[in-house]
């Protein structure tokens, strides 16, 4: 794990960083608060931390003030090196976020137990950190497809919905159906179908831009909202249309045609009743038109 170390006393430096190389750190040297504060802004900076208190310009609980108001979701463990033993200045450094401190001159074990002690608040940070997204993902994202589930696309919809109007662009909802999937679920059986589906996501990803998202909706029904700047904005939903038909999906050996149907709304804030429910009826009465005009095609509402 890496650590900062950041001592303006040159001797302190050299030995602190051969004792903990020794211990299995990798040190990285500040020679004042200021480099130190240079490195934690850098890129995949140290998170466990040893600053001496008394430094030029910026001191140890300087550091520890400026990380603080950085607010991190990781923040890093701190601890303080310092010849102050008074308690009113230890109060001080924990009140400017330190997390420990050690007093100068250290005893090496004791300096040792403590970092090992920070190694292990971080380490445990980080797994409840990876918990905590894992969950969060898991509760927006459909199992099967891994798309956004319909909790999540809806709540995205209102979202989008909302910067539409405040912000006067366009916005575009295409409802969109796989034609005759009970079919390929009846012939082929329900693994198949899920398998269809899964394939159906990907190219979904593969056509879309960053900034469209996709949710699933209900069992072969997708959502994909895109704010296009395009006049016509039939032509992102017919790229999407034509990925699904264009190549057969392979399965286990099986070559299964598939292709859908989508029903498209355009929202303009100006004209534009906002009403989700409304805009979602308009998408299924035209997606329910593309299927009576023989599937495979897509409909502006
Ligand atoms: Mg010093």
């Amino acid at each position: 794990m890496k650590l900062l170390i950041s001592d303006d006393d040159l001797t302190s430096r050299v030995m602190l960083q051969a004792l903990t190389t020794q211990w299995g750190f990798e040190p990285v040297l500040a020679e004042d608060g200021e480099q130190a504060w240079a490195i934690l802004r850098g890129d995949n900076p140290p998170r466990l931390l040893l600053l001496d208190w008394e430094m030029p310009g910026m001191s140890g609980p300087d550091v520890c003030k400026k990380v603080q108001e950085m607010d991190l979701d990781d923040p890093p463990f701190i601890i303080l090196l310092t010849a102050r033993n008074k308690k009113a200045d230890i109060v001080a450094g924990l009140d400017a976020g330190a997390n420990d401190y050690v007093s100068k001159p250290f005893d090496s074990a004791e300096l040792r137990a403590r970092l090992q002690v920070g190694k292990r608040m971080i380490d445990l940070q980080s797994e409840l950190l990876q918990a905590h997204h894992q969950l969060k993902t898991q509760a927006a994202h459909d199992t099967l497809t891994e798309l956004l589930n319909r909790g999540a696309v809806m709540s995205v919809l209102k979202h989008e919905l909302a910067r539409s109007q405040r912000e006067g662009s366009p916005l575009c909802i295409g409802l969109c159906d796989v034609d005759h999937f009970k079919n390929i679920n009846d012939n082929y059986g329900h693994l198949v179908g899920d398998a269809v589906l899964k394939e159906l996501a990907k190219r979904f990803n593969k056509v879309l831009r960053p900034y469209d998202q996709v949710g699933r909706y209900g069992g072969e029904e997708f959502l994909i909202i895109t704010n296009t700047i395009d006049i016509n904005c039939m032509s992102p939903f017919e790229r999407i249309r034509e990925c699904v038909a264009d190549t057969p999906f392979q399965h286990e050996g099986l070559s299964i045609p598939v292709t859908i149907s989508i029903g498209i709304v355009q929202f303009t804030p100006t004209s534009s009743n906002s009403d989700i429910n409304s805009l979602l009826n308009l998408a299924d009465k035209a997606l329910y038109e593309a299927k009576a005009n023989g599937r495979n095609s897509s409909i502006l509402a």
